[in-house]
């Protein structure tokens, strides 16, 4: 998809700092950090927003939670305990559409999120 920032990053044109590639989903290093680990994992399907998502979709949503274990555990977060979101448009403050786990960890973190 033209313009868009993580199908440009997908593509290796903009650089980040990968943690974990698979042929379902590629996880970078979230730019401006929220925690100690604040990972995002985006699928290399271009999908705007999880309003989105189609019942074709299944397996690629399971795939990235389990990018997120995997991730979650290397990073040494598994035990302690760690929070995976999507963000869905304005309310949620969405600011990238095309759809991206965030994976979230190291620190306390509070709830119901602000
Ligand atoms: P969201 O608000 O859910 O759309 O999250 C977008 C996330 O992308 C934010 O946490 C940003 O800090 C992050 N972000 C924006 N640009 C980049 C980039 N070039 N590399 C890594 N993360 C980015
Ligand atoms: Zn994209």
């Amino acid at each position: 998809m033209a313009d868009c920032l993580f199908c440009s990053i997908i593509e290796g044109k903009i650089s980040s700092n990968k943690v974990y590639e698979d042929e379902w989903c590629v996880a970078f290093r979230d730019i401006n950090p929220k925690a100690p680990t604040h990972v995002l994992i985006v699928p290399r399907k271009h999908i705007p927003t999880t309003n989105d998502l189609t019942a074709e979709d299944a397996e690629l949503v399971g795939r990235l939670f389990l990018a997120a274990k995997k991730i979650a555990a290397d990073e040494g977060v598994a035990q302690a305990g760690y929070r995976t979101l999507f963000n869905c448009n304005a309310a949620a403050g969405q600011a990238v559409f095309h759809i991206h786990l965030h994976l979230l960890g190291g620190r306390e973190l509070g709830w119901p999120p602000g």
